[in-house]
């Protein structure tokens, strides 16, 4: 099968799109078929060998796929030959024509889900879900500003803030995001490219402050989040590339908190309930994952530079 294959840790051009044996499922895996493979942030970090978790050398990247059963190990009876799937983490990496997976980490993709928008559920859709029901545990009455809501994370938590009933800000730094962040249904769209911004958003709040903040670049708004919070609110650090000063102060007068969290270290409770929430709004319509753009497997590299660039638009999945 081809696969992309990282043999020492770099820039975007370490990923060698290459032929290697198609890998067979042994007891308790599946080999799915992969259609679409999402494209996210963390597998740039991971490919610089920047990040936290650090694979042996050489491996496939990604976690996040959309295709069909091919074959099933023995003893597995959650999935059977054929059916369609989105992957949650992966055995062998997502990007590339097969991956195998164990059982739990497949689940039936709805059926007016294509595979496309598969690859853009588990990472994208299971943060913004957990940040939104389990970290900030919120409460329809309450006000949401998701910073950054243009990329996968954003988009994401429009659509399921709306689904709770929330009031919900979104921000974007260009006009096509700004156009996307509204049709997702934010009931107010800010460009965070633009000074003074974040006065709009106090005064749209009629200087109350919001109740929620979802993070998606702490590192240049902790400070000013904490400024435009509601008494009693939650920032949601998602997103960071650095360090920053805050005002510990801005959280006493407003009794707020700051928190994080990593996907990879929910429990296995936290995750059963993405997993049930996701595909029950992918079901009922409210959640449709936004394809900004496709492109070929063997264009890996082009990927992964471009989904660091400002104007996010969705989600950046790879085809084969
Ligand atoms: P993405 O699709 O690349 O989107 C990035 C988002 O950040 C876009 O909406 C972008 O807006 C926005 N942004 C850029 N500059 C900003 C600024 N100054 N202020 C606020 N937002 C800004 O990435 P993603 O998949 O949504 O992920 C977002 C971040 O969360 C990444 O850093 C990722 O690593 C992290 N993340 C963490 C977890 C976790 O477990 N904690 C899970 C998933 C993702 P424009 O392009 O329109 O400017």
């Amino acid at each position: 099968m081809k696969a992309i294959q990282v043999a020492e840790f770099g820039g975007p051009e370490v990923l060698k799109l290459q032929e290697i044996p198609t890998p067979q499922p042994a007891a308790g895996q599946v080999l799915v078929r992969i259609h679409a493979a999402g494209v996210n942030p963390y597998d740039t970090y991971m490919r610089a060998g920047t990040y936290a978790v650090k694979p042996q050398l050489p491996y496939t990247p990604g976690s996040d796929a959309a295709g069909t059963i091919e074959a099933v190990g023995s003893g597995v009876t959650k999935v059977k030959k054929g059916d369609r799937v989105y992957t949650a983490k992966t055995i062998s990496g997502a990007y590339a024509e097969y991956v195998l997976a164990l059982e739990s980490q497949v689940h039936l993709l709805p059926a007016k889900i294509s595979f496309t928008q598969g690859a853009g559920v588990w990472v994208p859709y299971g943060t913004a879900y957990h940040a939104l029901y389990h970290s900030a545990q919120a409460h329809a009455r309450e006000t949401v500003l998701i910073h950054g809501a243009s990329g996968g994370v954003g988009t994401a938590a429009i659509q399921i803030g709306r689904a709770m009933g929330l009031t919900v800000f979104g921000t974007a730094g260009s006009q096509k995001g700004l156009d996307l962040v509204t049709r997702e249904g934010a009931h107010h769209a800010f460009d965070h490219s633009k000074p003074g911004y974040t006065d709009q958003i106090l005064q749209a709040t009629g200087g109350k402050g919001v109740d929620i903040i979802l993070e998606m670049l702490a590192n240049v708004n902790l400070a000013n989040d904490l400024k435009l919070l509601a008494i009693n609110g939650r920032v949601v650090i998602i997103g960071n590339r650095g360090e920053i000063t805050i005002n510990p102060r801005d959280l006493m007068a407003r009794r707020s908190s700051a928190r994080g969290f990593t996907l990879w270290a929910i429990t296995p409770e936290e995750e059963a309930d993405i997993h049930a929430g996701l595909i029950a709004g992918m079901e009922n319509g409210t959640l449709r994952p936004v394809v900004g753009k496709e492109l070929p497997l063997a264009e890996a590299a082009r990927a992964h530079k471009e989904i660091l660039e400002p104007g996010a638009h969705g989600k950046i999945v790879l085809v084969s």
